[in-house]
């Protein structure tokens, strides 16, 4: 992609967990060749603002806008990139851009439009903790935004009786700190209270911080919106500072 081109593109691209190491040269090169970023406030604060370069920043839950916003100024021959934290496929922008793409005009579907892949928190915190995702495991996003909270207890209950390691993205905000409460006296049930539990915050940035305890010790103020949270299987262990989840479970015929 050159700066001459002259049909526009739109590229979602997920920015890492916050370590720029973590950015991929893919990404990088895309931000490189953009007349335009699009995304969440504190997302669009990690590009460096360069002459020719239009920031768009908006303010969280207006996915949908945004989305429109950027397949529009991809539509009209700008080059876009919209951010996401992580990998934009989890819990973030790639789904919102195809919604808005499903709601508009026909010929969008012509557009030049790419997902480029990042690392998402779930795996930065898992390789910062050991190896907790190392046999079968299920990522559940525990925010009330999108769907009901009874389907969320219905899938953490169901994921923790089939023995599945889990991973939670935003845990848990001011506006319902019951429900991480309540999540926690679900996992304990399903999981038994010897199951290890990891609170991941700020993963690969200065402030990271991890803890590790077991379920029955574990209390909702540990979590808040900068963590990623995850509970092994009951085969997962701690080895000197590390935590993993052996590859294999049960009965394995060989
Ligand atoms: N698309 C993102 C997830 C967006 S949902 C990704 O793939 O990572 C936002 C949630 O992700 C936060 O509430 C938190 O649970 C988690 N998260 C994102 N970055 C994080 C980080 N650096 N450390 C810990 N958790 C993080």
């Amino acid at each position: 992609m050159t700066a001459q081109t002259e049909t526009g593109w739109v590229v979602v691209a997920g920015l890492g967990p916050g370590d720029e190491a973590l950015v991929t040269q893919e990404v990088r090169d895309a931000l490189d060749a953009a007349t335009d970023i699009v995304g969440y406030i504190p997302y669009v604060k990690r590009i460096a603002p360069r002459e020719g370069l239009m920031l768009h920043a908006s303010d969280n839950r207006v996915e949908l806008d945004r989305a429109t916003h950027a397949l529009e100024m991809a539509a009209a021959g700008r080059r876009v990139v919209v951010v996401s934290s992580g990998d934009p496929g989890v819990f973030a922008m790639a789904s919102a851009l195809f919604e808005a793409l499903e709601a508009g005009p026909k010929d969008w579907l012509d557009l030049d439009i790419r997902v480029l892949p990042g690392i998402t928190a779930m795996l930065a915190a898992a390789a910062q903790i050991g190896a907790p995702l190392g046999h079968d495991f299920a990522a559940i996003n525990l925010s009330d935004n999108l769907k009901p909270w009874s389907l969320i207890e219905t899938r953490l209950r169901a994921a923790g009786e089939a023995g599945f390691a889990m991973a939670f993205y935003n845990p848990r905000s001011k506006s319902r700190p019951h429900q991480f409460a309540h999540a926690l006296e679900i996992l304990l049930e399903a999981c038994g209270g010897e199951t290890l539990i990891s609170f991941a915050r700020d993963v690969t940035k200065p402030t990271q911080e991890i803890t590790t305890v077991a379920l029955k010790d574990a209390t909702p103020e540990m979590a808040d919106m900068r963590t990623m949270v995850i509970v092994g299987n009951r085969d997962t262990r701690r080895i000197g500072r590390f935590v993993y989840t052996p590859r294999s479970a049960g009965e394995v015929s060989s």
